[in-house]
């Protein structure tokens, strides 16, 4: 274990590397990166940084996304199949079929989506800013959410707008259910629900907060509650613990892994460094009117 340690640490240093890790990351994988965040913030950071290379663990639309955003960096994916079942629940072909369906609605894509989707669409959000994005777009217009079919309904609840939902949905925030998130509420009655807007209906109606994991970070650290159940991937708990050690967090369910992120492992992060791989490339033109789609949502 240390010999890995001290031999990623020594080809970062050769390679310039940076290594940034999702908040579903495993635990020994968040613990070497350089920052743990969630896609938006993971997105932002990334194009700060003085670094050659970026070793992006997370998942397939993580690594995407941050090579649109530094195309001159190389980026790099350390298990080539860490995929999203939600990303891969919508094709770029389904969005045109869409767009001829609804000609004057605007198209939404959610960052996770693949960036051939992305490019389809008019402007990109995130779990942590739809309903921002959502206030800032024309109040006549239809609009087009994808692909999430519990985010788009969340977002459709607490904006009223005229919203066309995909029926994709996230695999691990679907298996948290609502009987769940009672069981462990009962056991510790003074805990505050966190949930993700993934989470069906019927869990979100329990939450004293609906958000991503960065919004439920900052909500772990300012406010006056000392337990929390936490509806969302298990491994959030590990950041929050980390960040918040004085607090207690229990997952709604330890079940809700998801396999993709838990592809990605200290061995896999060497072995990317030793060999650069894998890395991501795109082709300019879907790259280029991916970048306008993610930057429209910077923009507001
Ligand atoms: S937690 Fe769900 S949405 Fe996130 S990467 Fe895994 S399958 Fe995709």
């Amino acid at each position: 274990m240390q010999d890995i340690l001290a031999e990623i640490e020594r080809l970062k240093k050769k390679r310039k590397a940076i290594i940034l890790a999702h908040n579903y990351q495993p635990p020994e994988v968040q613990d070497i990166a350089d920052f743990a965040a969630d896609s938006l913030e993971l997105a932002r950071y990334s194009m700060d940084i003085d670094a050659e290379v970026i070793v992006l663990c997370g998942v397939r639309f993580m690594a995407e996304m941050t090579h649109i955003l530094n195309p001159e960096k190389i980026v790099l994916l350390p298990d080539e199949g860490a995929g999203c079942p939600l990303a891969d629940s919508i094709t770029p072909e389904d969005v045109r079929r869409l767009r001829e369906e609804y000609p004057d609605a605007i198209f939404l894509a959610y960052v996770n989506t693949s960036a051939a989707v992305k490019a389809e669409c008019d402007i990109c959000y995130t779990s942590a800013n739809i309903l921002e994005v959502i206030g800032k777009l024309p109040a006549d217009r239809r609009l087009v959410v994808l692909p999430d079919r519990h985010l788009a309904s969340w977002a459709k609840r607490n904006t009223g707008r005229d919203i066309i939902i995909w029926q994709g949905e996230c695999p691990v925030h679907q298996a948290i259910r609502e009987e769940d998130v009672l069981r462990v509420k009962k056991e510790h009655p003074d805990s505050a629900v966190m949930v993700h807007p993934e989470c069906k209906e019927e869990v979100i109606r329990w939450a004293e907060l609906v958000g991503g994991t960065g919004k439920m970070l900052r909500f772990a650290k300012e406010s006056d509650y000392q337990s929390y159940i936490v509806g969302t991937e298990r491994d959030m708990c590990h950041r929050l613990k980390r960040e918040v050690p004085q607090k207690i967090f229990l997952p709604a369910n330890r079940e809700a892994v998801c396999e993709d992120m838990k592809k990605i492992n200290l061995e896999k992060v060497l072995r990317s460094l030793q060999t650069l791989t894998y890395k991501i490339e795109l082709e300019e033109h879907i790259r280029e009117r991916a970048r306008k789609t993610i930057e429209r949502m910077f923009s507001l």
